[in-house]
């Protein structure tokens, strides 16, 4: 299916190259576990994790006295499905309204994620609005649109360079107006500093706050996984500034360092809620760590 198709690179990453180690040994040493860790790491896994996940495969090898190196691969698998099972919450929009903010720096897959999200409530039947929150690059208004002609859904955009807390403010005011469900918010990303991202973010979600009460907000912060533990310092200083309810990784399809989420998901405090793992439409999916897991270990 497609999740398996848009692993295949994390899967060749990770997998391939576990079954190769073990492959390599004939009993189970402390050399096989180094090469274990090695491969972890190259796989953006992250140190912490790593280690973390080495120690504990050790733990179990003592105490379930493992001497063939094949059966190690079933306890990494139940490892690191342990890891990333904690705190599987999935995007609900089930309650209308629902207020859905898109937040991360630009080139991430923004954009992206919120046309596959705007298809994926429109394909449910729902009532969709866009809001084109970024308003710092005409580009970034002009490709929401696109994404919106694309999905058949309405959106809500000021020239370039207005007011972002403006913006939103008017996508409520239609979102009441018209009846919408889901309505999808972006968000300026490229901001110089730190206070100045937390002042723009913070305006809007004030807004929110204020005029949309009966809302229920998600706020999903955007990180691409191809560039591996950037991601995770991303996801951690941007979980400094504002309540982030979600993670979405993208572009899992185009990197063999797809241990990138274990990192996240170890490292940082938030779920991660979705996956996107190519660049058209239905490339978009819960995460799931059971099926994640079987389809980078099936
Ligand atoms: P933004 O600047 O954060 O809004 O980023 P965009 O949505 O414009 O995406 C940047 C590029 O990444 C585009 O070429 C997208 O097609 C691509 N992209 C986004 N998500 C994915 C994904 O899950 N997989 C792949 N392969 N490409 C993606």
């Amino acid at each position: 299916e497609r999740l398996k198709q848009g692993l295949t690179k994390a899967k060749q990453g990770i997998t391939d190259r576990v079954d190769e180690v073990l492959k390599s040994y004939t009993k189970v040493d402390e050399e096989l576990l180094e090469d274990l860790e090695e491969v972890l790491i190259t796989a953006d896994v992250g140190v912490n994790t790593t280690m973390d996940i080495i120690e504990k495969l050790e733990d179990v090898i003592r105490t379930k006295k493992i001497t063939d190196p094949q059966d190690v691969r079933e306890e990494l698998k139940t490892i690191i499905e342990d890891i990333l099972s904690k705190e599987d919450t999935k995007l609900d929009a089930s309650h209308s309204p629902t207020i859905i903010l898109m937040v991360g720096v630009n080139g991430v897959g923004k954009t992206t994620t919120i046309g596959k999200l705007a298809h994926r409530y429109k394909s449910e039947g729902k009532k969709v609005l866009l809001a084109a929150g970024d308003t710092f690059r005409a580009a970034a208004i002009d490709q929401l649109e696109v994404w919106a002609n694309r999905c058949n859904v309405d959106i809500i955009k000021h020239q370039e360079g207005a007011d972002p807390g403006a913006v939103i403010f008017d996508a409520i005011k239609a979102s009441k107006a018209r009846g919408v469900d889901v309505l999808i918010c972006d968000t300026a990303g490229r901001l110089h500093n730190k206070s100045n991202l937390m002042n723009e973010l913070g305006k809007v979600f004030k807004i929110v706050d204020r005029e949309y009460p009966e809302a229920k907000k998600e706020v999903l912060l955007v990180v691409d996984a191809t560039t591996g533990q950037n991601a995770v310092s991303q996801a951690k200083s941007f979980k400094e500034v504002c309540d982030i309810t979600g993670l979405v990784l993208t572009k899992l399809d185009g990197t063999a360092k797809g241990g990138v989420v274990l990192a996240v998901k170890s490292e940082v405090d938030v779920p991660v809620k979705l996956i996107g793992v190519g660049e058209q439409m239905e490339d978009l999916q819960d995460f799931d760590s059971k099926s994640f897991v079987d389809a980078l270990f099936g």
